[in-house]
């Protein structure tokens, strides 16, 4: 009985590279059956605003595994990026990568005797990565990034069990929580709650930036770590340049229905149709692949295999040892083929545990809409940002005019830094500034109260947007300006 999959060419050297991939599936008598997709560059100028054709997107939504090559995104039409929508679309909410050192890819580490081995768990849905970004002013761009608390608890739940399943002794966060206190501070917030259901992994939280310089210097020292979808993309990159680079960085995107393998490089249009490509990035993503969905057995003989060719020196132009010529794609790829039942030299893989068969494929009949309840909310003000050209105290001046009884004008910013009721003279100003309105002591306030300070002062000055201030259960739900 074979399994029918969903696949994606992709543009650029994704055919090629996807003809390899599936040339090795076949010689190893993968059990998989392919429908081909029509999703890409060539769907975006067709005018399918979203890349794929509705066709593919039901065939993705019906069998729940796509395998998919690099794909480009039109430049300067205002269209998303497919890679990004499609795993946003279908809720694939954990991009995992593992990174190892593999012979005969000599890096700086593997020449210094420093095995790599570690797994960058990624959100892949939120952050940032909405892309809701707006122009409030000519001169201010504005963009919105979105960390929910059951968004960082689906991501950091997997990565617990996905350390669990593989033995890792340790987990990290990294995060920027000392600077994004609510939106970091709610993802590490929620590694710790979820930490103390696993107290058989030592969790520990570090800052990105540090965690950036820990990587260059002793990558040995990580095994998994877990980030914000920014913070994720950046620090898997780098990972991948410990291991040597994207040619051998693979891409699981793992949600609860539909996932998706890709490798982690781009359609390298500089290459393209000259047959060169390196298929490795793809291959170890389609092996994850084949883990996912049972076949371990395939799995470890192709990897077996791989392994094998790369320590034999068989390299394509982008890496390996120069003093051996350069394979193209295709007398690669029959390298692999003829080494199937070949062991590497450290014993081969046989069971890997990098992810979790999944046990079937979910159609929902409805959107999952989860909330956490019963928390007391209360409104305590509003942030209106409006457009203006006058000195903060001028402002301050034309904010006091739409104050009623139950409100006081409590700080002005201007790009997070207070410079109303006090300031620095040194601080530079822009054309859009933030005024916070907050109810008085022992005051109620309703909503429209609040609209009504946003719409009378849109009489005096241009309101760009405004925010609500919240306390939840007694916890303060917005940040202070930089000074304040
Ligand atoms: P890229 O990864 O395509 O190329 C960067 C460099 O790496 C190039 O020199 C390229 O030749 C080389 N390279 C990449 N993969 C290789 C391989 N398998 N074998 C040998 N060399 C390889 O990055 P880019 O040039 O920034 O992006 C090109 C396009 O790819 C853009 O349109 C981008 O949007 C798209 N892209 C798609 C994905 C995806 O589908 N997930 C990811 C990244 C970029």
């Amino acid at each position: 009985m074979r399994t029918k999959i969903a696949v994606a060419n992709g543009d650029g050297i994704g055919p090629e590279i996807m003809q390899a991939v599936l040339k090795v599936f076949e010689a190893n008598n993968v059990p998989l059956e392919y429908e081909f997709v029509e999703m890409g560059k060539s769907y975006f100028d067709a005018g399918h605003s979203t890349g794929m054709t509705a066709k593919a997107k039901e065939t993705i939504e019906t069998l729940g595994i796509l395998f998919k090559g690099p794909m480009e995104t039109p430049k300067g039409k205002g269209v998303k990026s497919i890679n990004v929508t499609a795993r946003k679309v279908w809720n694939t909410y954990a991009n995992q990568r593992d990174f190892r050192t593999l012979n005969g890819v000599d890096t700086v580490f593997s020449k210094a005797g420093i095995p790599i081995n570690l797994t960058i768990i990624r959100e892949n849905i939120e952050d940032t990565y909405g892309g809701i970004e707006h122009l409030l002013t000519y001169d201010v761009a504005v963009g919105r990034r979105i960390i929910t608390r059951p968004g960082s608890a689906q991501v950091i739940r997997y990565a617990f069990e996905m350390a669990k399943r593989k033995g890792l002794k340790k987990l990290a966060c990294g995060h920027k929580a000392n600077i994004m206190k609510l939106t970091d501070g709610l993802f590490l917030e929620t590694f710790q709650e979820i930490a103390k259901e696993y107290p058989e992994i030592e969790a520990s939280d570090i800052i990105v930036d540090d965690l950036c310089m820990k990587l260059v210097t002793r990558p040995e020292t990580f095994e998994a770590i877990v980030l914000t979808n920014l913070q994720g993309d950046i620090v898997s990159d780098l990972c991948a340049g410990l291991v040597g680079g994207l040619g051998f960085a693979p891409s699981a995107n793992i949600g609860d229905n539909i996932s998706i393998f890709e490798a982690v490089h781009g359609t390298a249009p500089d290459i393209a149709g000259k047959g060169i490509a390196n298929p490795t990035a793809l291959l170890l993503s389609g092996i994850s692949m084949l883990r996912f969905l049972g076949f371990s057995k395939n799995a470890a003989d192709i990897e077996n295999a791989l392994l094998y060719t790369l320590e034999q020196g068989v390299h394509t132009g982008d890496f390996g040892n120069k003093a051996i010529p350069a394979s193209n794609t295709n007398a690669f790829t029959d390298a692999i083929i003829a080494n199937i039942g070949q062991v590497p030299a450290n014993g081969g893989v046989f069971s890997n545990p990098d992810f979790e068969a999944r046990v079937s494929h979910l159609q929902p009949i409805k959107n999952k809409l989860t909330v956490t309840k019963n928390i007391k909310e209360e409104m305590i003000g509003v942030d209106v940002f409006v457009e203006a050209r006058v000195q903060p105290n001028e402002l301050a001046e034309m904010a006091k005019k739409v104050l009623t009884d139950n409100f006081e004008l409590v700080m002005i910013s201007n790009r997070g830094t207070q410079v109303w009721p006090t300031g620095s003279i040194y601080t530079e100003l822009v054309n859009e500034y933030r005024v916070r309105f907050e109810k008085k002591a022992g005051k109620e306030i309703t909503q429209k109260e609040l609209l009504h300070i946003a719409a009378d002062f849109s009489e005096l000055a241009k309101v760009c947007s405004v925010e609500f201030l919240m306390n939840f259960d007694g916890k303060i739900g917005y940040t202070l300006a930089q000074g304040q």
